[in-house]
Formats: C-alpha cells, structure tokens, sequence
C-alpha cells in the first residue's frame, strides 16, 4: 500500500497495541478488553484517532483502518472531519465469511516491529516462525485465538456491521470479495482508490 500510494495508515489497533506495550496509562486500561475480544469503549478510541489525526500532516490524505467500528464512532468522525473542513473520499468494506475468516486469522503470524504479516499454510516464512528479512521471530496477536475471534466476530456483527449501512445510505461504500487471494484484491482496490 505504501508502495503505492503516499498516504499515512492510521490503524487503531495497531496504535492501542502500541499503547500496550508501552505500559502507558492508556494501554494499561485497554489491555485487558483487548484481549478479550470485546471493543474499547467510544469516549477512549475517538479520543486516540482525534490525537493521532492532529499530529499528522493531512494535507497528503490518510487511510483509517479498524475505525469507525460503531455507528457512534463514525458519527463523531463525521464531525471531526467537517470541524476540519474535510470530508470521507471513501469507504473500502473487505468482505469474507466468518469461516474464512477464522482459518486465515487463527494461523496468523505477524513481525511486531514492521508489521509483515504471514500465514502458516497460506504464506509460511522461510525458516518456520522467523522473519524473511530480518530472522527475528515472529509472534501471534494475544486475540488471534480461536475463542477470542469468535467474541470479535460477534462484535463485529453487533456494532461494525450496522457502520456498513450508515456508509451505504451515505452513497461512498464500495464492498470487496475479501476471499479472493490478496494481489486480486489489491488490484481491485488500486482501480478505486485512483477513481
Ligand atoms: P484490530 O487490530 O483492528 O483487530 O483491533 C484489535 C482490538 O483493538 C479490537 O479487538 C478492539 O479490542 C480494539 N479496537 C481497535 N480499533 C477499535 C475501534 N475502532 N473501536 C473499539 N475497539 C477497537
């Protein structure tokens, strides 16, 4: 993606799990809903994007991934955006049954520190549970279990499900076949991406 495109990725999981591993306040108060699978509330994740949009230069554009995942959320970026005289260009929804989902999710491996993410059957590393460029090891996510997906899974149907509508209604959502092999995918997106 970065290849692609000179846009800054704003991933909130990524930036709570940083919180995390840092042991600050914020990540201490997360961690454990985290792991649980349920999502962190509201007030504390639109708090974390609001500070994260601030510091970065915006003018270039940016891609937000993993929020808004309730109708509130994607109604207070609503009113970020306008507040700062921007706007949503698009909405991207992957699309891939639970099942799939599961299989792909429970055999992943990702490297902390560059965020490479491979697969045990689908994209095994060179040398099992290495890095390919830098040999250091690779973990799995404290939530990539197969019981604290399923509690994922059922937020994501409670709350982030009805997210897709509020976008649909807005005219700007476009949905992909998420069970098609990535490099499919990503050429879809690339056409979207430079309508
Ligand atoms: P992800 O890396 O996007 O799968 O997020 C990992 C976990 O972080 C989720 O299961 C939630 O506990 C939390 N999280 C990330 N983004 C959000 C969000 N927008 N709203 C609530 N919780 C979130």
């Amino acid at each position: 993606m970065k290849k692609d495109f000179a846009v800054t990725q704003l991933s909130t999981g990524d930036l709570l799990r940083a919180a995390v591993k840092s042991g600050s306040e914020l990540g201490q108060r997360v961690q454990e809903v985290m792991e649980s699978g349920a999502l962190v509330d509201d007030d504390t994740i639109i708090t974390v994007v609001r500070d994260a949009i601030t510091q970065l230069d915006a003018s270039s554009g940016f891609i937000l991934d993993g929020f808004p995942r309730t109708v509130v959320q994607a109604e207070k970026l609503d009113d970020m955006l306008t507040e700062a005289g921007s706007k949503l260009d698009g909405v991207y929804e992957f699309r891939v049954d639970d099942e799939l989902l599961i299989e792909r999710i429970s055999g992943r491996r990702v490297h902390p520190a560059s965020g490479r993410s491979y697969h045990i059957k689908t994209k095994p590393p060179k040398v099992e549970d290495l890095d390919d460029e830098t040999g250091e090891l690779l973990v799995q996510r404290p939530d990539d279990n197969e019981e604290t997906l399923k509690k994922r899974l059922a937020s994501f149907h409670e709350y982030t499900a009805p997210v897709i509508e509020h976008y649909k209604s807005k005219g700007i959502l476009t949905t992909f076949d998420a069970s098609l092999p990535p490099n499919e995918i990503y050429d879809q997106l690339k056409v979207a991406l430079t309508k």
